[in-house]
C-alpha cells in the first residue's frame, strides 16, 4: 500500500483538507469557508476538525499532515508569523497543537512554496531539478525549487517575487514599497488599473460594463475582449510588466522553467504574449530559451502542495535517522 498524508489548504475564503497519494492522488476530500470569526484557538481546533473528517480510520494511517497557509509562515518553527487575510493568524504556533491532536508530525508552509513543491512533485515541473513557480492572483506569490528541494532561504521567506521593485516611482504596495511587482500585476493591480482608466474617461466600454460600481479586473479583462484599445493596453502592459520580473529572476537563478498558477491566467494570451516577449527579450544567453509551463493542478495547487511538502519533509526525517 502506498504512503498517505494529510494535507490541507488554508485560503482567504475557503479551508481544504484531502488525503493524498504519493503519487498525487486525492482519496478524499472536504472544505467549508475561512472562519471569519476567529482566535487561534478556534481556527487550530477548525484545522484539526476538518482534517480528522478526511482521515481514513485506523490501519490507513496518514504519515504527516501539512498546512499551506498564506502570508508568511516560519516553516522549521512551525509558526504563521503573519496572514493578513484570515483572521487570528497572527504569531500562532500550529504544528505543535495539530501534531498533538492527530498523533503524527505536522508541517506548514507559505502557500506558493507549497505550489511550487506540488507543481514539481505532480503538475508541470516534474522530471526538472530547478523551479521558478509564480502564483498570478488577487496578490504575486512565488516559489523555489532549487536541485529538487524546495528552497525557503534564511528566514523562510525566499520566493515573495510579488516584492520585487519595477518601477521606484509606481502605485504604493501593500508592503510599503513603490512599484513592486505585485503593485503592477496582480489582481489588485488590475482593478487599480481599472479604476484610473475610469476616472480619465479613457475607457468607454469600461464605463459601460461597471455600470457605476467600481471596476475589477475583471471587467478590465471584459472591456479589451470587447475591442477597448485603452484596457487591453493595460493588460498588456501587466504582462510586459511580469515578463520583466520573471526575467530577471530567470538571470539570477536559471531554472529549467518557470510554471504559472492563478486566477490571472484567465487573462490568456494578452497578459501571456508579452509577458514571453518581455522574458525572453530580457533573459540573458541561453536563458532566453526558458520555458514558461502553465500549472497542472489547477484548484488543487494547494493541497497537492501541502501534501508535496510533508512527503518531502518524511524524507529529509527518514535521511536523518
Ligand atoms: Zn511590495
Amino acid at each position: 500500500m502506498t504512503r498517505t498524508v494529510l494535507a490541507a489548504d488554508f485560503g482567504g475564503t475557503h479551508l481544504r483538507a484531502a488525503v493524498v497519494d504519493e503519487n498525487g492522488r486525492v482519496l478524499a476530500r472536504d472544505e467549508r469557508p475561512t472562519p471569519t470569526e476567529a482566535t487561534a484557538a478556534s481556527v487550530t481546533a477548525e484545522i484539526v476538525s476538518l482534517l480528522r473528517s478526511v482521515a481514513p480510520g485506523p490501519g490507513a494511517a496518514p504519515s504527516a499532515v501539512c498546512i499551506a497557509t498564506a502570508g508568511l509562515v516560519d516553516a522549521d518553527a512551525g509558526r504563521v508569523i503573519l496572514a493578513p487575510n484570515i483572521p487570528g493568524f497572527r504569531n500562532l504556533p500550529l504544528t505543535e497543537p495539530v501534531a498533538a491532536a492527530l498523533g503524527i508530525p505536522a508541517f506548514i508552509e507559505n502557500d506558493a512554496s507549497a505550489a511550487a513543491l506540488g507543481e514539481f512533485r505532480f503538475g508541470a515541473g516534474r522530471g526538472l531539478r530547478h523551479l521558478l513557480h509564480a502564483t498570478l492572483g488577487t496578490g504575486i506569490g512565488g516559489g523555489l525549487v532549487i536541485d529538487r528541494r524546495l528552497y525557503r532561504g534564511a528566514k523562510g521567506l525566499a520566493g515573495e517575487i510579488g516584492h520585487i521593485v519595477i518601477d521606484p516611482s509606481g502605485p504604493r504596495c501593500n508592503c510599503g514599497s513603490r512599484g513592486c511587482l505585485e503593485a503592477l500585476v496582480s489582481g489588485v493591480a488590475f482593478a487599480q488599473r481599472a479604476r484610473r482608466l475610469l476616472a480619465k474617461g479613457k475607457s468607454p466600454r469600461l464605463a459601460v460594463i461597471a455600470a457605476g460600481r467600481e471596476p475589477n479586473g475583471r471587467d478590465l479583462l471584459v472591456a479589451a475582449r470587447e475591442g477597448d484599445t485603452a484596457a487591453e493596453a493595460e493588460i498588456r502592459n501587466g504582462g510586459h510588466v511580469l515578463g520583466l520580473g520573471l526575467g530577471s529572476l530567470v538571470n539570477v537563478l536559471n531554472p529549467d522553467a518557470v510554471t504559472l498558477s492563478g486566477g490571472l491566467l484567465g487573462m490568456g494570451e494578452m497578459l501571456l504574449g508579452p509577458m514571453r516577449d518581455a522574458l525572453s527579450s530580457l533573459a540573458y544567453g541561453p536563458a532566453s530559451g526558458t520555458k514558461v509551463l502553465l500549472s497542472e493542478l489547477g484548484d488543487d495547487a494547494g493541497l497537492l502542495g501541502a501534501a508535496a511538502v510533508a512527503f518531502e519533509r518524511l524524507e529529509d526525517a527518514g535521511l536523518r535517522s
